[in-house]
């Protein structure tokens, strides 16, 4: 039995983390549950899962929250702030942290999970993009399990089950090509926050549905491979992939490749990272090979010239230490400006770009500690904000 404490509940991640408890329920325990403000979506997951604690980011909404549950007659505690996420991801009654925070305020409350010796099942990648160096080492020294739930990662995890790591050539990881594929500059110029957020294949959060559009999500995804399996990315490719059913693959030094397929769905890389190292039981629907949607999968190499964050990113990746800590917090900045209607979709690039090309010898020469992540996650922001602030004036 697995004892959940599950960070971001409320979101796309979260709430689909809550079906597979619901479909098994003898298997888990839910201790802890937290969001960022939606306290309605809350006080039902609390209703029917009744954590020992939870915690609401936002303290007028986890007041709010406190007083409904009083007069619920339900005693979970509430708790608030970033604080309160990391006393949730640390309880001792959970032996697992699910990571479903969506951005870099997902980081921490993981660092302090794993210090405190609790197995990560991670969705939230940005906390290996920005800190992985850091991360994963700590994983080893504590001797904990790192669950991956990004369903590249789980397939590339499943294909990698009983290899000699050794063994592994190339990893492959594939991409639906977002919303935009095969599009030139010119088009994505006047490409809608509403053409953004309208993925062919996927339904998720609305910063990773743009980072799928921008194609930033299969950049964090190659530094997110790179942490979780000791692989540099250069030896990391890029496959286009719109049908979305191979969810990645690796190649042997014998040049034998192992892929893993599935609908597209959350459910199931959930439920693998959950009941690792066994099998669950069936959830999802049955992967029928005659399906129409199986009919023809096809594979093209993805377009840098256009999607130039892809490039970005294997640069920043490559470069390592706090490089891929500043293009994570820049894109999080640019992102939340597209999203509010501020800047246009190209603006997210040249936001990136900027930052980076801003920060990068400032960050060179700096120890890699949780504190110096955290401290240039803040310093990227403030230089994206003047970025976004300038590209709004012109
Ligand atoms: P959503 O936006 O749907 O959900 C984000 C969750 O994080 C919500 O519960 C939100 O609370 C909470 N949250 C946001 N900010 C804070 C904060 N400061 N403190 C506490 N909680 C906070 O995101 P997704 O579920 O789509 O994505 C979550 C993570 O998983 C991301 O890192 C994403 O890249 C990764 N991922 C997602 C996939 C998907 O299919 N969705 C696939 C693979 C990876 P509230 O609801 O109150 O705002
Ligand atoms: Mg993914």
């Amino acid at each position: 039995m697995r004892r959940l404490s599950i960070l971001g509940s409320t979101g796309s991640i979260g709430k689909q983390t809550l079906e597979v408890v619901r479909k098994a329920p003898s298997d888990f325990t839910v201790e802890a549950l937290t969001c960022g403000s939606d306290i309605d979506t809350l006080f039902d997951q609390i209703k029917e899962f009744r954590p020992k604690v939870c915690s609401v980011e936002n303290p007028s909404k986890a007041k709010e929250l406190s007083q409904k549950l009083k007069d619920s007659g339900i005693d979970s505690e509430v708790l608030t702030g970033k604080e309160g996420n990391i006393a949730c991801a640390c309880i001792d009654s959970c032996d697992t942290v699910v990571g479903a925070i969506v951005g870099f305020a997902g980081l921490e409350p993981v660092y302090h999970a794993i210090l405190n010796g609790k197995d990560i099942a991670l969705a939230n990648k940005e906390t290996l993009v920005a800190g992985g160096d850091v991360i994963m080492p700590l994983i080893r020294e504590k001797g904990v399990s790192m669950l991956p739930i990004d369903s590249e990662h789980s397939a590339i995890w499943q294909c990698l089950k009983g290899e000699d790591r050794d063994d592994l050539d190339r990893i492959l990881i594939t991409a639906s090509g977002g919303p935009f594929r095969g599009k030139s500059r010119k088009d994505l110029e006047n490409v809608t926050v509403e053409d953004a957020l309208h993925h062919p294949t996927w339904n998720m959060g609305g910063k990773i549905t743009i980072d799928s559009a921008t194609m930033m999500n299969k950049g964090l995804e190659i530094i997110e491979a790179h942490h979780l399996y000791g692989i540099d990315c250069c030896r990391i490719d890029v496959v286009v992939h719109p049908q979305s059913v191979i969810h990645s693959m690796i190649r042997l030094k014998d040049g034998s490749v192992l892929a893993q397929m599935g609908k597209p769905s959350m459910v199931l890389p959930i439920e693998v990272a959950l009941y690792y190292p066994r099998r669950g039981p069936s959830i999802v629907s049955e992967f029928d090979p005659f399906d129409a949607a199986m009919a023809n999968l096809t594979f093209e190499p993805c377009d840098t010239d256009v999607f130039r964050l892809v490039k970005l990113a294997y640069d920043a990746g490559t470069k390592g230490g706090l490089v891929p800590t500043v293009m994570n917090a820049a894109n999080e900045s640019a992102v939340r400006a597209f999203l509010a209607g501020k800047i246009g979709f190209l603006g997210i690039e040249k936001t990136v770009f900027e930052t980076v090309a801003k920060m990068e010898p400032l960050v060179g020469g700096l120890e890699l500690t949780i504190d110096a992540i955290c401290q240039t996650d803040k310093e990227a922001r403030i230089r994206a904000d003047e970025i976004i602030d300038g590209i709004i004036k012109t």
